[in-house]
């Protein structure tokens, strides 16, 4: 065995779990790394604090007398809890998040240092950003980059270092991040949602939208792993055989959680805690070595911090378990990849969620409208739900019979099915008072009693409405949740804002306030039916459906992103103030050499690992039969020696075909990257990484997978799946 390979077995198998301090309850800790409400008003004046929370709550400015305030305070905080630094930690569309710590530390004459932090430090940062991607923005406008303190998310202590959330932008004003469009589209579905919600409540003054996330994850030894060049480098395998054992048996969901998986879950939510990551769930899933983390659910920016953040957690949680983390959507093939499912709802200052069904006819009525909007929200712009979701990894996950199908669809269930089609019938206009009361006592004065027990789940929906939330599953496990949130929440604004306009208009027209909002529910479920799908998403016969509906079933990432650039889908944009021209061009371009930069750097690693590992080592098993057919020719007369070489002689023949189909379709493989690269256009480039590069990668593995079925286990070089796929 080589040596490599029996050195990780070796130490994996002798790895015993790491001890973990438990403390005796969790809530003691939740917070105590984080500048929250309550340390605020411990550190802050009242009058500090009313403007920091009116920033919060409300989005109104801060004057800079107290950021100046709030930087002190922040300090004397920070140095309380042993930090040293600051940062301003921001979320480059890098997909990780970034960092440069600054000391605290200042001379101030006299040889004399202090520790200093004031409001302008905090306002603003300017890291060195020249090798942030941002599409085509810089090349355009030679722009470089600042941070600015974002405060809507809470700061938090990691290790020494003062943590301050912000977004990151041009000098041009151009976004650099994911999180200042979220802002902008969390701002805009505030505006719009609030307008509605008053329709019922007065008291409204502010919608937030909520995100809870759902993580699923791999983990392997870190020894195992080091034994694969392929994860090192890209994250998931690109080779090896299926094991005879994988989930077949479905044994390892809500299974029992090895030792050693335990400890280090116990370790990451004790640290999650501490820096305000309300973590509460966890559990096995489906495939070996596959888990789950799951927070209580938050105000969708403070959620998508905290996604980042734990990602950035896990890992580091994860070195000193001797594990590793694969985020990937597909680190391994024939079991399943991981997703990240975003619930997500809007909720009011008063406490409400909007898409909870309610006590009474009024707030039934109050769902059905946020219920009923974003059903005709998705169903129109289907498309860029597709688009954010888009990435080389989720490639391999969506459509694949084990995720969500590429195509946008909704379950609702069969019960709100069944409601929608009563409401439908609903008389076109003004209503009798027979009507109406029929109207409130059957149909909308039904929905909590039938949604009580309304059990169904169809897990193969991308998009499901799941009691009280929609839950967008279709979300790729590496992804940040930014993106689909900025998404739903511009779409479900663009079209409440029109709601609002249609029932403004019919309320003008002489019709009572909800006989107008039937009328237009009425209509928007008419034109957005196409989007409802109750049945198995994983069926060929959804997809001959799917397509006679009309619905796109963008296979490819290259696809999927095309449509970022359609008219219609801009202006969606632009309209709501959340992306302009140039910000959505520039991510899209960035979109696309990240998607053209991954295959290449998959399929270089292939190519490398096909020319430098496997064929070498074939050789060297082809050469040790050779010579034993050699030595039996030497011992046996010719008539035994053909019958006693034959399973030899046609191992060395199969094995010198395969060898010479990999390095024929290797060779293939670089010069298809090579003409790839010599498109001008990021899209016609991706486009060819996917159509002519991508092809390879099943026919390369195909034989190699093979191959390690021939060829020696003794010798065979790399960690195989059977070896890392199972952990005690
Ligand atoms: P599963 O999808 O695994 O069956 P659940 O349906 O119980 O799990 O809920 C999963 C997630 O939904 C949790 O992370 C929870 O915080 C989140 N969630 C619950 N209510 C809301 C809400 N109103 N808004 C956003 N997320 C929510
Ligand atoms: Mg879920």
């Amino acid at each position: 065995m080589s040596k490599l390979r029996f050195n990780a077995l070796y130490t994996a198998s002798n790895r015993k779990p790491v001890d973990v301090v438990i403390p005796d309850r969790l809530s003691k800790l939740f917070n105590s790394n984080v500048f929250s409400k309550e340390t605020m008003q411990e550190y802050l004046t009242k009058d500090a604090y009313k403007y920091l929370k009116a920033a919060r709550e409300k989005g109104e400015k801060i004057p800079r007398e107290i950021a100046d305030q709030v930087a002190t305070a922040m300090k004397e905080w920070a140095l309380s809890r042993g930090a040293t630094h600051y940062t301003h930690w921001f979320q480059p569309l890098t997909g990780s998040t970034a960092e440069k710590h600054d000391a605290f530390f200042d001379i101030i004459g006299d040889d004399r240092a202090i520790e200093k932090f004031n409001g302008s430090m905090l306002v603003q940062q300017e890291p060195d950003a020249s090798s942030f991607p941002n599409g085509g923005i810089r090349n355009t406008f030679e722009a470089r980059g600042y941070s600015a303190w974002d405060p809507t998310s809470s700061a938090f202590i990691i290790d020494t270092t003062l943590c301050i959330p912000s977004v990151f932008i041009s000098y041009t004003g151009d976004t650099l991040d994911y999180k200042t469009p979220l802002l902008r589209a969390l701002q805009a579905v505030d505006e719009a949602a609030t307008d509605v919600a008053r329709y019922f409540d007065r008291n409204v003054n502010k919608v937030h939208s909520t995100l809870g996330w759902e993580q699923e994850y791999f983990l392997v030894d870190s020894a195992m792993f080091n034994t694969r060049p392929d994860l090192q480098l890209t994250g998931k395998t690109l080779l090896g055989h299926s094991p005879a054992k994988g989930q077949q048996l479905g044994d390892h969901y809500f299974g029992s959680i090895p030792l050693r998986v335990l400890r280090y879950m116990q370790e990451l939510e004790v640290e999650a805690m501490k820096i305000g990551i309300p973590v509460k769930t966890r559990h096995n899933e489906v495939a070996p070595n596959q888990f789950e983390c799951a927070p209580i659910f938050e105000e969708a920016n403070q959620g998508v911090d905290n996604n980042s953040l734990l990602m950035d957690l896990m890992n580091r949680i994860a070195e000193k378990h001797n594990l590793k983390v694969l985020l990937h959507e597909k680190p391994f093939d024939g079991v399943n990849g991981s997703g990240k499912h975003n619930n997500w709802s809007l909720q009011t200052d008063t406490g409400e969620n909007l898409l909870s069904p309610g006590k009474n006819p009024k707030q039934n009525l109050q769902f059905l409208t946020f219920f009923i909007n974003t059903i005709k929200a998705v169903s129109e712009y289907s498309d860029i739900m597709r688009s954010t979701i888009a990435s080389a990894g989720n490639d391999y996950r969506l459509g694949g019979h084990e995720a969500p199908p590429a195509i946008i669809s909704i379950f609702i269930g069969t019960q709100l099915t069944s409601v929608l089609d009563e409401l439908e019938k609903v008389k076109k206009g003004k209503l009798s008072p027979d009507e109406k009361t029929d109207l409130k006592l059957n149909i909308v004065g039904k929905i909590p009693e039938i949604l009580l027990d309304n059990t169904d789940r169809n897990r193969t929906s991308p998009f499901a409405f799941t009691g009280n939330k929609f839950e967008f599953r279709a979300v790729g496990s590496s992804a940040n949740c930014a993106e689909p949130m900025m998404v739903i929440n511009t779409i479900v604004a663009d079209r409440l804002k029109k709601f609002k306009i249609e029932v403004d208009a019919l309320i003008e027209k002489g019709l009572k306030k909800d006989e107008a909002i039937f009328n237009v529910l009425r209509d928007y479920i008419k034109t957005s039916r196409h989007i409802l799908f109750e049945g198995n998403g994983y069926s060929k016969e959804w997809e001959d459906e799917a397509a006679k509906r009309g619905l796109s079933n963008y296979k490819t990432t290259p696809e999927a992103l095309k449509v970022e650039l359609e008219k219609k889908n801009m202006d969606l944009f632009i309209r709501n103030s959340v992306l302009s021209k140039v910000e959505i061009e520039s991510r899209n371009e960035l979109k696309l050499n990240k998607y053209s930069t991954l295959v290449e750097i998959e399929a270089k690693v292939l190519a490398d690992l096909a020319r430098n590992h496997i064929i070498p080592t074939a050789i060297l098993y082809q050469n040790d039969l050779i010579k034993n057919v050699k030595g039996l020719k030497s011992i046996f007369p010719d008539k035994e020696f053909k019958s006693l070489a034959k399973e030899q002689m046609d191992l060395i023949r199969m094995i010198s075909e395969k060898i010479s189909r990999i390095k024929v379709s290797v060779d293939q493989l670089l010069s298809e990257i090579e003409k790839s690269n010599q498109n001008k256009s990021e899209q016609k480039r991706a486009e060819a990484f996917g159509s002519r590069v991508k092809p390879y990668f099943s026919i390369i593995r195909a034989d190699v997978d093979e191959l390690e079925m021939l060829v020696d286990d003794e010798v065979w070089p790399l960690t195989k799946y059977r070896e890392f796929m199972f952990m005690d």
